[in-house]
């Protein structure tokens, strides 16, 4: 008897479905598998092996192939081993007759311990997609995941020798597990923490509302990380579309989720400038799994130490920046993968860290070394660069002075609405033909910007920034026409350099 039982795999961020089908012949005993399995896959043979013995079912000792289909696209992880248990016992007739009518309309999506257990993987929600008109079975730890996009459809088995008493009617289907808690229990950083840091407060609040990218140039110590990590309680809160995406990323790419199993809180994702090339925009393995660009989708990106990274990881930024997703290909693999996020980057104003003004030890070369570092392509990549101090004494004895996340939220969200209204597109991503219509500056404002471009501070891309910027400062007063010339100056100093000048 030839089996076929589904079941899926992942690419990328997306499910693929997968039928196993499973030939038994006379002939030597061995076991083969076709289809493009990758490594883990390839090693079912070992755990679905021990796993059908342990429950009790007989390993046929005869020659048995196993086919994943369609052969076309590759096949990854473990979750394909109860499909190929299943089929392996539906060949080898070993399964009653009621157990094969109920494999039918069920998909499977698990890994068996050696003693017959089912176990959680990576990727479930991606999977269970597109196996909607299934009734899909997992792990009881991976009830909460499939129950967000197969709310109807998905049961839970404990082990291999009840699974298949439950598919034949001998055994009541389990009760899923008790759901774990709801999408309130993510607690975000308050701005109200920070002391002082009034530019940097300004410039978190312009990158929520104008979805401008942020540079913090300050001294260690001075809390740019602080700041950073308090940028997605200014974002808005993801909406059912954004949170069912950037769980399914979560879970391709095998990170733990929130207890409820749904995103909702904008994500933060902090890469260490050591990490390599393929964590930063994913890929390498045949799975393609995402990387911290996709991992941050509707969030921050926050890359401190911006001078650490190698240059190639920070020329990878420039596709998701620009288009908001990541193609990534391998062998015979494609995948585009979303990647639209906020990117905040954080520095030393120059190689000795800076510390209060007048301390600085740096001599002219190292500071050039210094500048050249952060050449104009990667500066312009910051529509908006300001400083971040050290707290004085005063500041962090006296009481919170600055506002709440709350109130900034609010804020950041009518501003969102303005944009949204007028022109379709958050402010930071207006392109050039647009600006004119929707960025008009007031006349004196435009004889401001023309003294910066004929001295050479402002260049032709730098001034498009520039007045992205200055409308989302304009709106922020509720000027939503033309741009009046002090926001035009607001905005050109939000340009805090790096290695400028020497201080002491
Ligand atoms: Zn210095």
């Amino acid at each position: 008897m030839i089996a076929n039982i589904r079941t899926a795999s992942v690419i990328g961020t997306h499910g693929a479905p997968v039928v196993v089908e499973c030939h038994i012949a006379t002939g030597l005993p061995g076991f083969s598998i076709l289809g493009r399995p990758d490594d883990v896959c390839r090693e079912a043979r070992d755990r679905v092996r021990a796993a059908v013995m342990s429950s009790g079912f007989s390993w046929p000792s005869r020659r048995i192939t196993i086919n994943l289909a369609p052969s076309t696209s590759r096949k990854v992880g473990s979750g394909l081993d109860v499909a190929i248990a299943l089929a392996i016992l539906v060949a080898d007739e070993q399964l009653a007759a009621s157990a094969v009518r109920g494999l039918h309309d069920h998909a499977f999506i698990a890994e068996l311990s050696l003693d017959g257990g089912l176990r959680p993987v990576a990727g479930v929600s991606p999977m269970a997609v597109c196996l909607r008109d299934q009734v899909v079975v997992v792990s009881p730890d991976n009830y909460e995941e499939c129950r967000l996009v197969e709310p109807r459809h998905t049961r839970v088995a404990h082990d291999l020798r009840s699974l298949v008493s439950h598919l034949a009617g001998e055994l009541p289907w389990p009760d899923p597990p008790d759901p774990r808690g709801d999408a309130s229990d993510v607690s975000v950083p308050d701005l109200v923490d920070v002391r002082g840091q009034g530019a940097a407060r300004l410039g978190l609040e312009l990158a929520a509302a104008g979805g401008h990218h942020l540079l913090l140039v300050g001294p260690p110590g001075s809390g740019k990380t602080m700041l950073a990590q308090r940028l997605p309680g200014l974002l808005p809160r993801l909406d059912a579309e954004a949170s069912l995406e950037a769980t399914m990323i979560r879970s391709a790419a095998g990170e733990p989720l929130p207890r409820s199993g749904l995103l909702t809180v904008p994500p933060i994702r902090m890469p260490h400038h050591s990490m390599s090339l393929v964590a930063m925009v994913g890929g390498g393995s045949s799975a393609l799994r995402p990387g911290e660009v996709s991992l941050a989708h509707g969030g921050v990106l926050f890359l401190d130490e911006l001078g650490e990274f190698a240059p190639s990881a920070l020329d990878a930024l420039r596709q998701p920046l620009e288009e908001g997703v990541v193609r990534l290909s391998r062998a015979h693999s494609t995948a585009v993968l979303p990647a639209r996020f906020t990117l905040v980057g954080a520095t030393n104003p120059c190689p000795c860290g800076g510390g209060p003004p007048g301390s600085c030890e740096c001599d002219e070369a190292a500071l050039a070394k210094y500048r050249r570092r952060f050449s104009g392509p990667l500066l312009d990549r910051f529509d908006v660069r300001v400083v971040a101090h050290r707290p004085g004494a005063d500041e962090l004895l006296g009481a919170p002075n600055g506002e709440c996340t709350a109130a900034v939220h609010a804020r950041v969200l009518a501003m969102r609405e303005v944009a949204m209204q007028r022109q379709g597109v958050l402010n930071g991503r207006l392109s050039g033909a647009d600006l004119d219509r929707f960025a008009p500056v007031a006349p004196d404002g435009t004889q401001l910007l023309r003294a910066e471009l004929e001295i050479g501070r402002l260049t032709g891309r730098g001034l498009h920034r520039l007045r992205r910027v200055a409308r989302t400062l304009a709106d922020r007063d509720g000027e939503h026409d033309v741009i009046p010339a002090h926001h035009v100056a607001a905005a050109l100093a939000l340009r805090a350099r790096i290695a400028s000048h020497r201080r002491g």
